[in-house]
């Protein structure tokens, strides 16, 4: 085995080899500088394994075999179907590998093992086995416009496609991206977060396991200023996806400006609940408390601005409390009963408290949690917090507009349908939202005036990977998921055929 692999035992007793390096033409190899990340278990805050951090140069090169393999015919005149087994072949590696791939998800990010098993990894599945079956379905069209010409489409792929993912889903929302680029006959360069390398290294392995030519994937760990600015820079590359932070998505759009790439970007939200006098009020604080307690909360779309109607205001935050006591338990992700792990990182830990003094010092009620979660296993270590909510919050404060990306709810009241849809609506983001109601005919007229990218009827949060994901207003550009993310990843090449007209 290369000094480029490290033999780690997990806290769940796993033992399974870690690749550390750059993933780049099918082999792992070192940063060019020797820089490394170190990755913090954020459970008990001990280093698990540091890996390579690539440079600008080591970015460079990645883009450089991702262009060869793109030119090769080794990928570009591989039959449509054969790409599309490749990633057959792919999706089931990930189930073979599944429990690895989850152990090593829930130790460097720290969210549930049976949610990274049965949800995270098992998306990673179905995402590729779902574009897989569009790899050799990719049609393009005839367009009729008269007896003198013939006109067509070709769905061509992009070329080179830098993908740059966040640390909430890694294994995720590399999928979500490898997934469409790879059915339309891209290369790519794949940027991991820098706070979660290691599930989507393994991965990595998993990616020459499958019989990808060299090239076609490659992914590298770096940090986002360098090695993320590097790849959004990049003038050999064609496309630029990212989630991430509104504000690194504005910087990235900037970048991405040099040779205008194509771009789709994921970003922040701060989603409303609307929750109406006539709803089904158990299962509305059922569909809150996932939506917005779920993952730590650190979820794009979490539904984290409440608003419910006065007549069962109350009422709900009550049942709302009730339903965070009894559900959200805070611990060691890999014990079965924990609910909520520990925040990803000391920074995110940091930034959640900081806005739980916020919340404080503007005067909005803190009806529970509102600290430090700090024993968890009497070590006092571990970047837990206790699930917050802050009740009779106004729409001016900070905890109300601000994305706080962590298990806590800020709770509204409103009076009429026209207030809620309004104040919903007051905000620069626009990813999801959800409404709770039994009055199909206001349900769908306020699913209508939502001015958001999904909205949920008497449910919050689903995805799913038929479907197109994505925001409007400061939340994103373009779609992932669906038929909608795999065109985020072709072109239509128009054909023109003069057949008779002479001039
Ligand atoms: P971020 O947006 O800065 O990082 C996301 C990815 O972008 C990472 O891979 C990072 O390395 C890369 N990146 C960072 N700066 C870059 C740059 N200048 N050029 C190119 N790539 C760059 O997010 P963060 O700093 O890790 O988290 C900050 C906040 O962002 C969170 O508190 C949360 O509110 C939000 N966030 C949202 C999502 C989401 O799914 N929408 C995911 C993660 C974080």
């Amino acid at each position: 085995m290369s000094d480029l692999f490290v033999s780690l035992t997990a806290p769940n007793g796993r033992k399974y080899d870690q690749p550390t390096g750059l993933f780049i033409n099918n082999e792992f190899v070192k940063s060019e500088k020797g820089e490394l990340i170190e990755s913090i278990n954020p459970t008990d805050e001990t280093p698990i394994v540091s890996v390579h951090a690539a440079s600008a140069n080591d970015v460079d090169t990645a883009v450089s075999a991702a262009r060869a393999a793109y030119k090769s015919p080794s990928w570009r005149s591989i039959p449509p179907t054969e790409r599309g087994a490749l990633m057959y072949t792919l999706a089931s590696l990930v189930d073979t590998h599944a429990e690895t791939l989850a152990t090593i998800e829930t130790w460097d990010n720290g969210k549930p093992y049976s949610v990274a098993l049965n949800e995270d990894v098992a998306e990673v599945a179905g995402t590729l086995r779902y574009y897989a079956g569009y790899a050799d379905k990719l049609h393009g069209q005839v367009i009729d416009t008269g007896p003198d010409k013939l006109a067509y489409t070709l769905r061509e792929p992009l070329g080179v496609c830098g993908q740059i993912i966040p640390w909430n889903y890694p294994l995720a929302m590399a999928a979500w991206k490898l997934g469409p680029a790879l059915a339309a006959g891209n290369t790519v360069v794949l940027k991991a977060a820098e706070q979660t390398p290691l599930s989507v290294l393994y991965f990595a392995t998993l990616i020459k396991e499958a019989g990808f030519p060299p090239g076609v994937v490659n992914i590298l760990n770096g940090v986002g200023k360098e090695a993320g600015a590097a790849l959004a820079s990049h003038l050999d590359v064609d496309k630029i996806a990212f989630t991430g932070s509104t504000a690194t998505g504005r910087q990235i759009m900037k970048m991405a400006a040099v040779n205008m790439k194509n771009i789709t970007l994921e970003t922040g939200g701060k989603s409303p609940l609307l929750v109406f006098d006539d709803a089904d009020l158990e299962q509305a604080v059922k569909w809150a408390h996932v939506g917005i307690m779920s993952n730590m909360g650190q979820i794009c779309t979490a539904t984290s601005r409440v608003l419910v109607q006065e007549g069962v205001y109350e009422k709900f935050v009550a049942l709302f409390k009730e339903q965070v006591k009894t559900v959200s338990k805070v611990g060691d992700p890999f014990q079965e009963e924990t609910f909520q792990g520990p925040q990803v990182t000391k920074a995110q830990y940091e930034k959640v408290l900081s806005y739980i003094e916020s919340g404080k010092s503007e005067g909005a009620t803190l009806t529970t949690g509102g600290e430090a979660h700090k024993d968890v296993d009497g070590s006092g270590k571990g970047f837990f917090i206790s699930p917050t909510v802050f009740t009779d919050v106004r729409d001016d404060m900070k905890i109300y507009r601000e994305e706080v990306f962590g298990p806590f709810v800020v709770i509204a009241s409103f009076k009429s349908e026209e207030e809620a849809l309004r104040r919903a609506n007051d905000t620069t983001y626009g990813l999801g939202s959800a409404v709770f109601t039994q009055d199909i005919t206001k349900a769908h007229r306020v699913a209508r005036g939502i001015e958001a990218g999904m909205v949920w009827i008497n449910s919050s949060n689903d995805s799913d990977f038929r479907i197109p994901f994505g925001g409007v207003k400061q939340s994103g550009i373009g779609r992932e998921l669906g038929e909608a993310g795999l065109a985020a990843y072709t072109n239509a090449k128009a054909i023109h055929v003069n057949l008779g007209t002479r001039l």
